[in-house]
């Protein structure tokens, strides 16, 4: 939920560079303008002296003090300048002059002291709104005296209660008993409870990690005050540890209340060295673990943070009295994902025959924030469609917008790319029809979407909390059929499936390093956080680590070009079939194997 606030400051710093610009474009052309002017004005001393001569000057005004003087002429009312080099012979020449020209007035002035002053203030304008400025930004940026926390977000009330999370029951019982510490410290404290001060959420983005956290706040009615770890350390350097000090005195001025770090990878980090941005993160982070053991479990201030990267936290951060307590706030499941849509279904006009259900199978893996985009995508599409109400093309659209990126009509693709996507495409999709533990084809497609020249979707109904082995090496053979299709009916082979392959090693690897799935090494976790870590093993251990991942890779890339060498009359009618009409549907796939 970071967008608004990104917003915010985006306006902030578009504001700041804009007042910057404006006051220097303004204080250069007020210079040129006034040198200009003054340019306009002049008159050299031997044209002066000339036109003094020759009578065409009626008055000459010396100002007590200063080396040049104002004339002006008979015939223009402007008023021109001079500079007097050197005044005693001047000042003889007009005595001369005026003693022979009636005409001709001389007067002295003592200068007017408010006009002078106000006229280095006009010059100085420029100077001064800079100034101010430049204190507007430290200001901002938590220098000034009592200034705003830069980046910090605060909500008196966030509005948002348990019910507008949808899904994440477990999740949501657990979480109900602080709102109840929230609200009753006395009760928990008199019985001799301490009340538990950091909760971590681990998460991948979008699962709503954020709008639990408010719910939180919103439930126990109290002050949500949230702030990005990646803010506590942008901008200048040096002011992260100040930052989250203010954070929390100001946290413990309003407390009861709950405390939101988002990103807290950003700040908490594992330490390492001590140079440059590091040691940076160093003080920011020790500043939070300051503030955490510091505040007494009896101002009631509750600390959530969130990450999707638990692995990359220093473990300090964890340690009783800190972060003690992690919740897993998972993608949700097929009954989640109903929910999520259920909940956002509302406001929106659906066609009769939608059943949210389905949609919820085909969106395995989409996080909160993607099943409500989807069905506002769906939405936008409808309009732009002129659909009475949003219809079932419109989200299966939708739904492909969002995996696979926008369709790109106007690519310029050239036949011999064409011919290498279809097979590269064809050759998934064939595979996966011997491949039991695969997915269902759903369409295949040389349209490109986003960065891919072309698409296969799979159908998936189930979500799966276990993975068996034969799945994996299958789904390797999956990823490994279009590159097998290439090689064979083109004999070429491209670097469209780059993505492919190193997806497919990543599950070799896996396969070994953390499920234990080798049969030479056993069931043992070589998945370390440092290469050196693996020292502990021995070269053997290692040496075997990559012997044994190559092997995954190669049995699955030769059984992908067996299915594909089993069945090439399919693979070229589904590619030849693929170029006349660039995308298959599930029945027309199908048709194929009957
Ligand atoms: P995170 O903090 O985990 O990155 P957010 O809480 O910011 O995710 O979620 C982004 C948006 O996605 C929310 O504002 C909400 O609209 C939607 N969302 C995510 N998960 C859920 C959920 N379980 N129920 C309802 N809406 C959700
Ligand atoms: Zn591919």
């Amino acid at each position: 939920m970071a967008n608004s606030k990104d917003k915010k400051n985006n306006v902030k710093i578009f504001l700041i560079i804009f007042g910057i610009v404006l006051i220097s474009v303004m204080t250069i052309l007020l210079v040129i303008y006034q040198t200009q002017k003054a340019e306009e004005k002049k008159v050299t001393y031997d044209q002066l002296y000339q036109d003094i001569i020759h009578k065409r000057v009626e008055k000459i005004e010396m100002t007590v003090g200063s080396s040049s003087v104002n004339v002006k002429y008979k015939d223009s009312d402007d008023e021109k300048t001079s500079n007097i080099n050197s005044l005693q012979p001047f000042m003889e020449f007009v005595n001369e002059q005026l003693v022979k020209n009636d005409e001709l007035k001389f007067d002295v002035k003592t200068p007017n002291k408010f006009i002078t002053f106000a006229e280095n203030l006009f010059s100085f304008i420029p100077t001064i709104l800079l100034v101010v400025l430049i204190i507007m930004i430290f200001k901002m940026q938590g220098i000034g005296e009592k200034s705003k926390v830069y980046g910090e977000n605060e909500e008196n009330n966030t509005g948002v209660k348990f019910k507008d999370v949808a899904g994440l029951d477990e999740e949501k019982n657990e979480l109900i008993e602080i709102v109840d510490f929230l609200k009753n410290p006395k009760k928990f404290q008199s019985m001799g409870a301490k009340i538990p001060k950091g909760i971590l959420l681990y998460g991948k983005p979008g699962t709503g990690k954020t709008l639990i956290a408010k719910a939180i706040a919103g439930e126990a009615n109290v002050p949500f005050i949230s702030m990005s770890g990646s803010e506590f350390i942008e901008m200048f350097a040096g002011l992260g540890a100040s930052r989250v000090r203010k954070l929390f005195e100001k946290a413990k001025k309003i407390a009861p209340c709950i405390v939101f770090i988002d990103e807290i990878d950003a700040i908490g980090s594992r330490r390492t060295s001590n140079s440059g941005a590091e040691s940076e993160n160093n003080q920011t982070l020790n500043q939070l673990l300051v503030e955490m053991d510091g505040f007494e479990s009896n101002e009631t201030i509750i600390v959530l943070a969130a990450t999707n990267r638990p692995e990359m936290l220093d473990k300090a951060l964890l340690r009783p009295g800190r972060f003690d307590r992690q919740i897993t706030i998972p993608a949700p499941d097929l009954l989640g994902r109903e929910e999520i849509l259920k909940l956002y279904a509302k406001d929106k006009k659906l066609a009769d025959n939608i059943d949210l259900k389905e949609i919820a199978g085909d969106t395995a893996g989409f996080t909160g924030a993607e099943l409500s985009n989807l069905l506002n995508e769906a939405a936008i599409l409808a309009t732009r469609n002129k659909h009475k109400s949003i219809e079932k093309d419109d989200i299966e659209s939708a739904v492909k917008k969002i995996t696979v990126g926008l369709e790109k009509h106007n690519r310029v693709v050239s036949e011999k790319d064409k011919k290498l996507t279809a097979y590269h495409e064809a050759g998934h999709a064939v595979v996966s029809k011997f491949l039991e533990t695969q997915d269902n084809v759903k369409e295949v497609s040389i349209i490109p979407r986003g960065l891919a020249g072309g698409y296969t979707m799979y159908k998936t109904n189930e979500d799966k909390y276990y993975i068996s082995k034969t799945e994996l090496e299958e789904k390797m053979i999956a990823l490994l059929g279009g590159r097998a299709a290439e090689k064979i009916a083109l004999n070429d082979i491209s670097t469209g499936a780059s993505n492919d392959i190193e997806v497919a090693t990543g599950i070799a690897r896996d396969m070994i390093t953390v499920y234990g799935m080798s049969s030479s090494l056993g069931p043992i976790s070589l998945k370390v956080d440092e290469p050196y870590e693996l020292q502990i093993f021995g070269e053997n251990i290692t040496d075997e680590v990559g012997v044994q991942v190559k092997q995954l890779v190669d049995e699955a890339y030769i059984k992908a070009q067996k299915l594909i060498l089993d069945n090439i009359d399919i693979l070229h009618a589904v590619a030849q079939t693929l170029l006349e009409r660039e995308t298959i549907s599930e029945d027309e796939f199908n048709a194929f194997f009957e």
